[in-house]
């Protein structure tokens, strides 16, 4: 490198021969030519080269950040010429060597003080810095420079949307070994990487703020693949299973709840890895041994239209199931009996399959209560819901629907079958001897739901079919026939 008069600098090439050619020189003929243009045009060639390069690597990089801090530290290595290059990051006041190439690759982890280092002034002033000579300048720390071979260095700051990550540094163990177009080729590199440091640092915030809130949620949250192992849980997972995250992740689910369990839900997992959202209720066994209820809501994860597994969230209703029971009884309330009804009804409707209602009423009641007192009345209430609870099928729900009222709702259960269900209910209820209120018969009406057929129609046909069963006589069941 030479300089011009006005102190621009300008390359010069010199080609020396010596005269003659062969045997003792008599003198030596020397050329000088400018060749600041060649190198420039053959710089910016190499710069677009460059260029084209980091930002190719930076976009299949993606979000493996290391991957790109040591392709940015190599290709400033490379470009410039340096004989050592390094990514310095600022964390917690301090400056972190995360990517270190050529001499400087013994340096990599090492932390420095951002105080009292050139690389903490660059970061600090967010300006490059041009360090031509470490045994002239005083912003150098000698010992350390020495001691890593740093006798020129050029740092650029890393900046994207007014945040600064830290420095791309490069040295040479010569003095004044760096140019402006290396300048220029690091900033390039550093706008690349910092931009790059950005994306993945928001990705990184905004990851943690989801799995904070995730964490925070009352639920337990799991991704579970297509073949059926736990593959991400949150925090109401680990707490429930009283288990580290570690011995989940990674596993099947059928060690992880139970083959009852599994077998249970296996259905639900096929519909679901089958692209379709389910939601069922179920229980799940606390590690004090207590079932709680829970809903459980399995959603497809689709990747690229494909569904590669589910999310399975499973909700604690033990207040909702309170709030659907009725007291005297411990059957479900009339609101508990609604949300069921509206499932039942649409599974039915949807997939045609048979759904059936019963309607119980207690005969003579009344007459209960006045000969025997309210509390007595209350006893045989209790009764006659255990007595229907004990003789129905799991899936059948029972209901308090008022009263000395019962209605059960019996899915896959076609009008015949729920007949002669009801008859053995009938006779069940009528077999009863109470202590003090002796027999208390009941009377049914059945219907089954018809195609194209509304809630409120379905209940009223049942409902007709009892009227129709007290008014022959009671203490028996009728069934609702158009
Ligand atoms: P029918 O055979 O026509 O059904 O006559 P019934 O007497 O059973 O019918 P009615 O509707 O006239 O009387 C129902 C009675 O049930 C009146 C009400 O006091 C009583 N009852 C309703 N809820 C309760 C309850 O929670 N506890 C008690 N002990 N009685 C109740
Ligand atoms: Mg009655
Ligand atoms: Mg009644």
């Amino acid at each position: 490198m030479s300089y011009r008069k006005d102190g621009t600098p300008f390359r010069m090439q010199w080609t020396i021969r010596q005269y003659p050619a062969h045997g003792t020189a008599k003198y030596y003929i020397a050329i000088q030519r400018d060749i600041t243009v060649l190198r420039d045009v053959e710089q910016q060639r190499q710069q677009l080269q460059v260029l084209a390069d980091i930002y190719t690597r930076a976009g299949t990089a993606g979000l493996d950040l290391q991957g790109l801090r040591n392709q940015v530290a190599q290709i400033g290595l490379a470009v410039t010429g340096a004989d050592g290059a390094a990514v310095e990051e600022a964390v917690a006041g301090e400056m972190v060597y995360t990517a270190a190439a050529g001499t400087a690759a013994s340096s990599l982890g090492l932390r420095l003080p951002v105080a009292g280092s050139l690389s903490g002034a660059c970061y600090r002033d967010r300006q490059p810095m041009y360090c031509r000579d470490a045994h002239n300048d005083p912003r150098v720390a000698r010992e350390a420079a020495d001691r890593v071979g740093f006798r020129s260095g050029l740092l650029v700051p890393l900046i994207h949307e007014n945040r600064c990550f830290g420095v791309l540094k490069v040295y040479s163990a010569q003095v004044s070994a760096f140019s402006d177009s290396d300048l220029d080729m690091l900033t390039v590199a550093s706008r690349v990487l910092a931009s790059s440091l950005y994306d993945a640092q928001s990705f990184e915030q905004e990851r943690g703020q989801r799995t904070q809130l995730i964490d925070a949620l009352p639920i337990l949250i799991a991704r579970i693949d297509a073949q059926l192992y736990f593959r991400e849980i949150n925090a109401g997972y680990t707490a429930w299973f009283q288990r580290p995250a570690a011995q989940i992740i990674g596993k099947p689910a059928l060690d992880i709840i139970g083959l009852e369990m599994f077998e249970q839900v296996l259905p639900y997992m096929k519909a679901a890895l089958a692209g379709e959202e389910v939601i069922f209720e179920h229980h799940l066994q606390q590690t004090d041994g207590v079932m709680i209820p829970v809903e459980i809501t399995y959603i497809p994860h689709l990747d690229d239209q494909q569904v590669v597994g589910f999310y399975a969230l499973a909700r604690d209703i033990t207040d909702r199931r309170r709030a659907e029971r009725d007291h005297l009884t411990q059957t479900l309330n009339r609101r508990g009996f609604d949300a069921r009804l509206d499932i039942a009804f649409a599974t039915a409707k949807r997939y045609h399959r048979p759904l059936s209602l019963i309607f119980v009423d207690l005969d003579y009641f009344k007459k209960v209560n006045d000969d025997h007192g309210h509390a007595i009345g209350d006893e045989v209430l209790r009764t006659a819901a255990q007595v229907l609870c004990e003789q129905v099928r799991e899936s059948d729900i029972v209901s308090r629907w008022g009263g000395e009222e019962f209605v059960i709702l019996a899915p896959e259960t076609p009008l015949a079958e729920a007949v002669q269900l009801s008859e053995r209910l009938r006779q069940k209820l009528a077999s009863c001897q109470h202590p003090e209120a002796g027999q208390v018969t009941a009377s049914f009406g059945v219907a089954e739901l018809a195609n194209e057929q509304s809630e409120r129609d379905f209940i009223n046909h049942a409902d007709q079919a009892l009227y129709a069963a007290k008014g022959a006589g009671r203490n028996r069941v009728e069934c609702y026939s158009g």
